[in-house]
């Protein structure tokens, strides 16, 4: 079966798909249908961040698949609940959360949230920042301070101003007596793999305390567990009001979160939100025993180790090639290189490297992205290092 002429004749080309068509995955590991052993250092957009096919998890899927796939939110779901519980437990300690199942989903949530929150007094403007992602709906489009993504769709959602990233007076200067919330990623991930600088989050706070802002958090791409802290806030040490979690949320199954603090968690009344499929029961389920295997101590020291040495491995590299390599980027296991050049090829290099292609991604065209399983070792990032040199050489 041709899948490249196939995919193109029946699937909307919005996909820029490299031409690998993949069998199966175990660990750290995927197989394409030749046969052709990948290390897997993208896991499928900080997805998959304890693998393939994880055996516990496989076990709580099973379980609950032979129960139910599906019944419905009029209903009351036991696993669902179980997750919140644990979720606050492990964030806010008091607060609740609404189940979507994706992240733009989350954020949407969350921005009909501040909009309910701010109609009594008229405010509905939200600050986002230049270069974010936010997602592809109407409003999370909008959100995203990207022109690239906005071509073609106007009007746009009204109501969104972009501030400059790392930049507080850039924020200040948006303001108005109609600002309701500030929306921010603590690492950018599309945009590049630019982390916020840890003042900046402090002086965000402080300005949104101020002046009574709803401050959400974008945890989509660089929550759960991947700057090395289970939330990326609790890694800053600064609490925002909200934050939304999706991609690994359940290791591979679609489910996305937006939890809200407890001062803001009844601002939703019945009826004002919902989704047929948000909170299903098997990503559910899913989810539970991803968070329980992420937060334990082991695999956050690997995270922040692992990150650092790889870090430090890509700067001797960027000293190496420094007509090659611009910039250096990331926190724990989210770690961005920025080129001069293009850097598609370096990624197809990459994946046809023998006798083990290593999978990797390119944002913004220049920026070579990793964001590898939890618990690679330091000989995976060896070869991942030593790889990258000889296609630079
Ligand atoms: N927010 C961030 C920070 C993201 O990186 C993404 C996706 O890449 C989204 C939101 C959108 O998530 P989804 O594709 O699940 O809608």
């Amino acid at each position: 079966m041709n899948y490249f002429e196939l995919e193109k004749k029946y699937i909307l080309q919005t996909y820029k798909r490299q031409k690998i068509v993949f069998h199966y995955g175990k660990g750290k590991y995927l197989w394409d249908k030749n046969g052709k052993k990948y290390l897997d250092f993208f896991s499928g957009l900080s997805v998959c961040n304890l693998g393939h096919c994880h055996p516990e998890i496989i076990k709580a899927v099973q379980r609950q698949i032979k129960k139910y796939f599906h019944v419905s939110n009029i209903y009351y779901i036991p696993e669902q609940i179980e997750l919140a519980k644990l979720i606050i437990e492990k964030s806010f300690k008091k607060g609740k959360v609404f189940f979507s199942n994706s992240g733009a989903e989350a954020n949407e949530c969350a921005i009909k949230l501040a909009r309910k929150y701010g109609s009594k007094k008229g405010k509905f403007e939200i600050i986002s920042f230049e270069n974010s992602f936010h997602g592809r709906t109407l409003a999370t489009l909008s959100a995203t301070g990207q022109t690239k993504f906005h071509r073609g769709f106007s009007p746009l959602s009204p109501g969104f101003k972009y501030a400059k990233f790392n930049n507080i007076d850039s924020v200040k200067k948006l303001i108005t007596k109609k600002t309701v919330a500030v929306i921010v990623e603590p690492v950018q991930g599309e945009g590049g793999v630019y982390p916020a600088e840890k003042k900046f989050l402090e002086e965000l706070r402080q300005l949104c305390n101020k002046n009574k802002l709803l401050l959400i958090f974008d945890e989509v791409q660089c929550g759960m567990g991947r700057t090395g802290s289970l939330f990326a806030y609790q890694h800053y040490g600064i609490e925002p009001d909200m934050f939304t979690l999706a991609k690994s949320i359940a290791n591979g199954l679609p489910l996305g979160v937006t939890v809200v603090k407890e001062k803001y968690s009844d601002v939703f009344e019945k009826g004002d939100h919902g989704s047929t499929f948000g909170g299903n029961p098997v990503s559910c389920a899913s989810a539970i025993v991803t968070i329980k295997q992420i937060d334990s101590p082991g695999l956050m020291k690997n995270i922040s180790e692992l990150g650092k040495y790889f870090i430090q491995k890509l700067i001797d590299l960027k000293n190496k090639f420094p007509e090659k390599i611009k910039e250096v980027r990331g926190v724990g296991l989210m770690v961005g290189l920025e080129l001069f050049e293009k850097g598609n090829e370096i990624v197809e290099k990459c994946a046809d490297a023998n006798p083990l292609g290593i999978i990797i991604n390119c944002t913004q065209e220049k920026v070579l992205r990793f964001l590898p399983p939890f618990f690679i070792t330091k000989k995976d990032v060896n070869y991942v290092v030593k790889t990258l040199e000889n296609i630079l050489s």
